[in-house]
């Protein structure tokens, strides 16, 4: 691969840009406001809803962006903390219904007690239903050591593969503590598609960045596609961009 190549960046953002639903850091944000200015294009695609996703990524990010939010459904174009709908794909009725019953069969059966609310542990994104183990919001300490190689989501993705219909729908694991359900095709690769489609980007002139890159991970469909680089954190983020751009 070469990267001077690549004009286009798309990064995961939780674990990826982010620590899991905090805020960029100000290095973060400096170094890819540069490459922004420099001309090259950045678009953050994530699980995670609009509204967190401005507040991560926007509220300190000055120079003009894209969030792809709840696995690219949505595209908003970002510029100076105004947000354009380019597109966006919602469930239907009924299938958010589906989702919702079967997580509400798994957390049952496991015992799956949040640390927060009944909505904070199971929330319709719209686009998507997740699954926060312990709720979005508890502790980030907390949400780190809960399932840090994903066994016990693993094992919850078979029982919840034995309920949804797997034509029908994508089951993933995400972030710290989550597992996404969205429409089948609907992930990362059909995300960036979308995307590239909708701007008339060439696949190989973008480059992705993820921490969940193996298979099962949320992020491995984007590798199938596009260039990828795996990091394990946000400071191995950083560096690389450092290193490379
Ligand atoms: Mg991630």
């Amino acid at each position: 691969m070469d990267v001077s190549q690549k004009k286009i960046i798309i990064a995961d953002v939780d674990e990826t840009i982010c620590e899991t639903c905090q805020q960029i850091t100000p290095e973060m944000a400096k170094q890819i406001s540069s490459m922004i200015t420099k001309g090259y294009t950045w678009a953050f695609i994530s699980g995670t809803e609009p509204h967190y996703l401005k507040e991560m990524i926007s509220a300190k990010l000055t120079e003009p962006h894209f969030l792809l939010p709840t696995t690219g459904t949505i595209c908003l174009d970002a510029k100076n903390n105004l947000f354009k709908e380019e597109y966006s794909y919602y469930l239907t009725p009924r299938e958010k219904k589906e989702a919702i019953d079967a997580f509400e069969e798994l957390v049952t059966k496991y015992h799956i007690k949040t640390l927060t609310t009944k909505e904070d542990q199971i929330q319709n994104r719209g686009t998507q239903i997740t699954l926060s183990a312990i709720g979005r919001n508890a502790p980030t300490n907390f949400k780190k050591i809960y399932d840090p190689d994903a066994t016990k989501r693993k094992e919850w993705i078979k029982f919840l593969k034995t309920i949804l219909d797997e034509n029908k729908y994508e089951i993933t694991y995400a972030g710290t503590t989550s597992i996404d359900v969205t429409r089948k095709g609907l992930d990362k690769a059909w995300g960036i598609k979308k995307f590239a489609q909708h701007y008339n980007i060439p696949l190989n002139q973008i480059l992705f960045f993820g921490d969940k890159t193996h298979p099962g991970g949320n992020d491995y469909p984007a590798t199938k596609i596009v260039d990828f680089i795996t990091v394990k954190n946000p400071e191995d983020t950083l560096n690389k961009l450092k290193e490379y751009f």
